[in-house]
């Protein structure tokens, strides 16, 4: 299996996963943020469309990202598979999605719902910290400081930006846990969702994913 979508809250560890998987499974990985990212740097139509919207503070619709998921869908290489990370992210980009595939590569095999208790989502997310000064990240929990609350490679303050605080890690997994239910159930209803157990070390968890595929 080969044409997967890959589905999990912030924090799972989904985009390591999704190139992890793209690799051994010789395709390429679209991540939507870099997919964004290279439109608007190189000011494409989409790009500059999408860049018209975030520069008013308003959310991209979805017909452009729609867009740019087909474009780089379509082309050629992608017929002999692709691993996509950060879309669909609503039903109407799924029954998108479904459209362009039915025309061009092939129906999706499966989608990959990557699952962790929120508990530990709110203390992987909550725990990250950056440096002041070098922008050096680190863990509280998988990869502390040597000296507390200091960096170890220019000695100066580490601190939590205001995303990583506790609150707003519970208000962005809820967020998060809104928007993805209809998708899940959307997927379970066209039988083509698996949930892999995203607690544990990044190769065991790549290897229930391989499993899954194989
Ligand atoms: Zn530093």
């Amino acid at each position: 299996m080969k044409k997967v979508v890959l589905l999990g809250a912030p924090g799972v560890g989904k985009g390591t996963q999704a190139s992890g998987v793209a690799k051994s499974l010789g395709v390429n990985c679209m991540a939507s943020g870099d997919l964004f990212r290279d439109h608007l740097s190189r000011e494409t139509e989409l790009g500059s469309k999408a860049k018209s919207y975030m520069s008013v503070g308003e959310l991209v619709p979805d017909e452009i990202t729609i867009g740019m998921v087909t474009q780089w869908l379509n082309k050629g290489e992608q017929t002999n598979g692709f691993v996509l990370d950060g879309f669909p992210r609503t039903i109407a980009q799924a029954k998108a999605l479904d459209n362009v595939l039915i025309i061009g590569a092939g129906s999706l095999d499966r989608v990959i719902h990557i699952v962790v208790p929120v508990s530990e989502l709110i203390e992987r997310l909550s725990g990250r910290y950056i440096c002041t000064k070098c922008q050096k990240p680190y863990h509280l929990v998988s990869s502390p400081p040597l000296i507390e609350n200091q960096c170890d490679d220019c000695k100066a303050p580490i601190y939590q930006r205001d995303d990583d605080s506790s609150d707003a890690v519970k208000k962005r997994l809820e967020v998060y846990e809104e928007q993805t239910t209809p998708l899940v159930e959307y997927y379970l209803g066209a039988g083509l969702l698996t949930e892999v157990d995203g607690v544990g070390e990044i190769d065991d968890v790549r290897a229930s994913i391989q499993e899954v595929l194989a």
